[in-house]
């Protein structure tokens, strides 16, 4: 059809299965095994429905304002958005405007890319190191802007904080995104960062360490002049973003901090465990410091055992692609589901 050369051609992202059946051990997308705050649970059942026929807060306020307490920033410091996946959207379109490329990893979260072509920004990506570590003096070169997570995604590896410093402090004139989705699970943060760098934007989400990857909840925190800019193109966008629960909930869920300090350490103390486990069973990976391990087999194809695995109602990540296709991304799960999917492996490889 002749009107086809008019639309928008984009190459979607491709999130993780979401199976319907409810007896699989899910280690597949990253989410937390654990139930959100126990507060969410009892606010939710006594949840005045009522107000669901307004709209909700435009500027996110009580979710705003939790953040930036518990942060230590100011509310306009604080910009909130339907997931992270949202914030880093809104971002790309907001700070990406240059025609000099945009760097990010070569392996890294597979929907920097789709972004970028979609809001047609140019970029180049950076090879990760032999020991699939960010490259520093790559991400020095002429550029429109740099973003990476930190820990990155797929690998688990956490870039030290005095690393993050010089690839900011390389880049003052444009603006550095690090994106902290899995910052939780034992890195540290870039946010002291903040008082020396005006051009840096921190996001992280409430869809891994905090439980809640249903409610749709992610942030960022910049200095006041880049959060007013990213404030500006969302009420270009769409004013009501976060609805009425999510935001609710959310500012609830921040306020148990005894709770989210304890699942943490769970997941992180099985992940340990978990490491230790899969290297008795010939597995390497990258010292992950996020809620999941990047492990290759040193025998067996990654493709085989994920199928295995499948097959025995376990879903873990595998992409078909290259560089990363002889390894399996597997989600820390609960002590019992970590043991099921060990106990499984041993089967296989044994
Ligand atoms: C999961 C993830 C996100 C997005 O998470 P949301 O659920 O949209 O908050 C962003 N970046 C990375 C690196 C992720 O792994």
């Amino acid at each position: 059809m002749v009107w086809e050369n008019n639309v928008r051609k984009v190459v979607p992202y491709v999130a993780g299965e979401q199976p319907k059946k409810k007896e699989i051990i899910k280690l597949n997308t990253n989410e937390c095994p654990y139930p959100p705050a126990p507060a969410v649970a009892k606010l939710s059942a006594q949840m005045d429905t009522n107000s669901f026929r307004l709209y909700p807060d435009q500027n996110n306020e009580s979710i705003v304002n939790a953040l930036a307490e518990y942060y230590g920033v100011k509310p306009t410091q604080v910009f909130a958005g339907v997931g992270s996946d949202d914030v880093l959207s809104l971002s790309f379109l907001t700070f990406f405007n240059s025609d000099k490329p945009i760097l990010f990893p070569d392996v890294t979260y597979s929907f920097y890319d789709v972004w970028a072509d979609l809001y047609r920004i140019p970029y180049k990506t950076v090879p990760l190191l032999d020991d699939w570590s960010i490259d520093v003096e790559g991400m020095k070169q002429e550029n429109g802007g740099v973003i990476f997570p930190n820990p990155n995604a797929p690998t688990g590896l956490f870039t030290p904080l005095d690393k993050v410093e010089e690839i900011i402090e390389a880049n003052r004139d444009v603006v550095v995104i690090v994106d902290e989705a899995y910052i939780d699970f034992g890195g540290e943060s870039a946010l002291p960062l903040l008082e020396k760098y005006d051009n840096l934007l921190i996001v992280q989400t409430f869809s891994k360490s905090r439980a809640m990857a249903g409610m749709r909840i992610g942030f960022a925190i910049g200095n006041e002049k880049i959060i007013k800019y990213l404030n500006d193109v969302k009420f270009s966008f769409n004013s009501y973003t976060l609805n009425m629960p999510s935001q609710i909930l959310g500012a609830l869920a921040v306020k148990d901090d005894a709770y989210f300090k304890d699942i943490t350490g769970k997941i992180i103390a099985t992940r340990e465990w978990t490491k230790k486990e899969l290297t008795g069973l010939g597995f390497t990976f990258p010292d992950s410091k996020a809620n999941f391990i990047f492990a290759s087999h040193k025998s067996v194809p990654a493709k085989d055992i994920y199928n295995y695995l499948r097959g025995q109602n376990i879903f873990v990540r595998f992409w078909d692609k290259e560089r990363i296709n002889n390894s399996l991304r597997i989600t820390i799960g609960t002590d019992e589901q970590m043991r099921t999917l060990i106990a499984a492996l041993e089967v296989f490889l044994g």
